[in-house]
Formats: structure tokens, C-alpha cells, sequence
């Protein structure tokens, strides 16, 4: 028998060029048609046309969230509880203002690549080692902001699946980034409104509690770990300066990478916030976000992989790299089913969130390592496929560190 590896190599390249334009364009129209969070109608009716199409069974608005969709094609004798799913997850929501600065344009590219090389494998063409399995393109909506996988997590909907890849456009390769935990709060203070110069006496200073507030957390600035994240906006500090202000509303965003480390912090400023108000003899109100993220627990049985394939392509993903300490809500589905998120080199060093970026995402330079990236993710979703025993090693890794991640 031929090498199964090189052999799906060759049909990865074949499916990328017969599709080549038709990625691009996809990715083109995303990228002209910037959508945000969970009002990517555009994006959603797109993809889920385009891999009807191709032969996938698609479930448009899945789980009643009207941008997310579940596209499958599974091999010829699959039996679900026999034979492995993997899933390939799909963004594809923009930012307010700037546009696909964040390259999700790319992200939904590599997916639907990757998902077709994986139908091809699956599906026997020209194939003498035959794959049985099922892959899965889940569109998950709102991941600048609303946490779409987290929303998708709580319905249930990574039940079914037991691998999750995707990779993100970056400026540099960043096989692991890392991805810290987060989540917000919206803090009100409430004291007693009175005249700042007939009767100062007279009130309770919300705006006092709120700067205390703040500075404690500042103080504790020194002893935080290096993923360690607090920061602070006044949304609200009174209306005039006539009057001690009654009501003072701040938001705080809380990061770290592990969710015990998350919780300690969020421990911490809840201290910060009731003391301040004891001490200026205010009331205080939290408001925590309903879909906090989790930080990002790679596989590293599948990073490796991933990288080996890279590799084997001329692209390096070299060890040490400056963190990125950023936020997703594939940090969420990385504690729920082993996963991976590499960030690949898009041709320029840039930050994503910026105009720069955006315009990179669009350009024709960023094609080439796009489809690279997708070849390579399908190829690391076929060794899984192929391997009892990667399947297993990864599936023992994830549930060995989940034990330490989640505390
Ligand atoms: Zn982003
Ligand atoms: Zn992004």
C-alpha cells in the first residue's frame, strides 16, 4: 500500500485547486460584507448555500441562535458510536467600525477548505486506505462579542463531537496562542445625593467608592501572576459637580488563564468593591457577564501534529513566541472536547484589530497561507482519523489537564 500520508497530501492539493476560486470568493465577500456579532445573516446563508451544494446535510440557525449553522458529510459506513467526529468551527462575525480586522473572513475560508478536503478523504475518492468518520463545520457566531460557542456549549451542542481545530489569522505563527480567561462586570455604586457646597456633609459619595475601588485594584496590580489581567472604565460618575453624585457605575474586565486563577481574581475585586463601599458608606451592585470565556486549553497531542504537517510544508512554527494574552470563546470549547486554535502567518507582522490588518485580510497575499492552513488542518483531522492511539493519547492529555486547568 502507498503512504497513506502522502497520499492524502496529494488529495488535499487536488480539492484545494479545483476549489480555489471558489474559496476565495467566499472569502472575498465576507470580507466586503462585514457583519457583527450575531447579525452575520450574510455570512451564515452564504456558507450554509455554498456546502449544501457541495453535499453536506446542513442545519441552518442550529440551535435556534439565527447566525449559527451545523454542516455534515460522514463517510459511507459511519456508525456514530464506533467512528470519530471531528469538528471544524467556523467565525465568521466582524467588528463594529473596523470590519473584518480581525480576518474571521479567513477563518470561515479555512473551514469550508479544510471541510471539503475532509469530504474528498471521507468520501473514498480515489481512495485506497479508506476513512471511516464524520466532519462536522459548525458556524459559531458572535465571537468579538456575545461568546457564540459559549451560548452553542450550553445547548448541548458538543455532545456529538469529539475533536474541535480551527486556526486564525495572525501576525506570526502562533501554533499555541495564548488565550486568557475573561470576563466582565458591570459594578454600581449607590450613595446620597447632596449639595457639594451647601451640604457635602449631608451625602454619601458613590463617585468615592468607585475610585477607591479602583485604586485597591491598582495596588494589586503589583502582586498579580503575569496572566494576570484587571482592568477599568467609568461609564458613570454623576451628571453634575454641584452635587456629591448617588450613583457611580464602573466596568471591570477580568483575565487569567486558568479558570481557578479567573475565579480568584474575581474573588479579589468583589473584596475591592464591598470594602469601598463600606468605607464611603455606600451600596454596591454587581452585574457579572452571562457569557464569561474561558482561557484556551490546547491539545498539545493534535498542536503537534499540526506542526509535524506544517512543517512538512515549509512552515515553521517556532517555540518561542510573545504571548498574545487576548481572549476567545474557543478558550470554552477547548475544556469541553480536546482543541486546537493555531494562529497562521497571513504575510505581514501586524496586530489583528487594526486597519492594517483588515486590509491584509482582504488582500490576495493573505490566500496562499490561508489555504495552507486550511490543507494543514484537514490533514491533522485525517491522522486522527487514521490513529486509535493519537485519538486516545489526546483524549487522556485532555482529560489529565482539564483535572489542573479547571482547578
Ligand atoms: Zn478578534
Ligand atoms: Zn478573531
Amino acid at each position: 500500500m502507498a503512504d497513506p500520508t502522502n497520499h492524502y497530501e496529494k488529495v488535499a492539493d487536488l480539492v484545494v485547486e479545483r476549489h480555489r476560486h471558489e474559496l476565495n470568493e467566499i472569502s472575498q465577500k465576507i470580507w466586503k460584507t462585514p457583519e457583527v456579532a450575531f447579525e452575520e445573516h450574510f455570512a451564515h446563508d452564504l456558507l450554509t448555500g455554498f456546502l449544501e451544494e457541495h453535499g453536506f446535510s446542513v442545519i441552518r440557525h442550529w440551535k435556534k441562535i439565527r447566525t449559527a449553522f451545523w454542516a455534515e458529510f460522514h463517510s459511507k459506513n459511519y456508525q456514530p458510536d464506533l467512528h470519530p467526529t471531528v469538528a471544524l468551527l467556523c467565525e465568521y462575525d466582524a467588528l463594529p467600525e473596523l470590519g473584518h480586522a480581525c480576518g474571521h473572513n479567513l477563518i470561515a475560508e479555512t473551514a469550508v477548505a479544510a471541510a471539503l478536503i475532509l469530504q474528498a478523504v471521507l468520501g473514498g475518492i480515489g481512495n485506497d486506505c479508506f476513512i471511516q468518520g464524520r466532519v462536522i463545520v459548525l458556524g459559531t457566531p458572535a465571537e468579538e462579542d456575545g461568546g457564540g460557542k459559549v451560548l452553542l456549549i450550553r445547548e448541548g451542542a458538543f455532545t456529538d463531537i469529539d475533536f474541535a481545530m480551527m486556526v486564525h489569522p495572525w501576525g506570526l505563527n502562533d501554533l499555541e496562542p495564548v488565550v486568557l480567561g475573561m470576563t466582565d462586570c458591570k459594578v454600581d455604586f449607590y450613595g446620597k445625593a447632596a449639595h457639594a457646597a451647601c451640604g457635602p456633609w449631608e451625602g454619601l459619595n458613590a463617585m468615592d467608592a468607585a475610585v477607591s475601588s479602583y485604586e485597591m485594584v491598582a495596588r494589586f496590580r503589583q502582586q498579580m501572576q503575569h496572566d494576570w489581567r484587571l482592568s477599568c472604565i467609568f461609564w458613570n460618575s454623576g451628571t453634575r459637580s454641584t452635587s456629591i453624585p448617588d450613583w457611580t457605575t464602573c466596568r471591570y474586565d477580568v483575565r487569567a488563564l486558568t479558570l481557578s486563577d479567573l475565579n480568584y481574581l474575581k474573588g479579589k475585586l468583589v473584596e475591592f468593591c464591598n470594602a469601598a463601599a463600606k468605607a464611603t458608606g455606600c451600596t454596591v451592585k454587581f452585574e457579572w457577564a452571562e457569557a464569561p470565556y474561558s482561557g484556551m486549553m490546547h491539545s498539545s497531542v493534535m498542536s503537534q501534529l499540526y506542526r509535524k504537517i506544517a512543517a512538512a510544508k515549509g512552515v515553521v512554527y517556532p517555540n518561542n513566541v510573545p504571548a498574545f494574552n487576548g481572549s476567545t470563546d474557543m478558550g470554552d470549547v477547548s475544556l469541553v472536547v480536546p482543541s486546537i486554535h493555531p494562529g497562521f502567518y497571513i504575510g505581514q507582522p501586524l496586530l489583528i484589530h487594526t486597519a492594517d490588518f483588515r486590509r491584509q485580510a482582504g488582500s490576495m497575499e493573505a490566500q496562499e497561507p490561508t489555504l495552507t492552513a486550511a490543507k494543514t488542518l484537514a490533514l491533522t483531522a485525517v491522522e486522527l482519523f487514521l490513529s486509535d492511539e493519537l485519538r486516545k493519547r489526546a483524549k487522556e492529555e485532555f482529560m489529565t489537564r482539564r483535572k489542573q486547568f479547571v482547578g
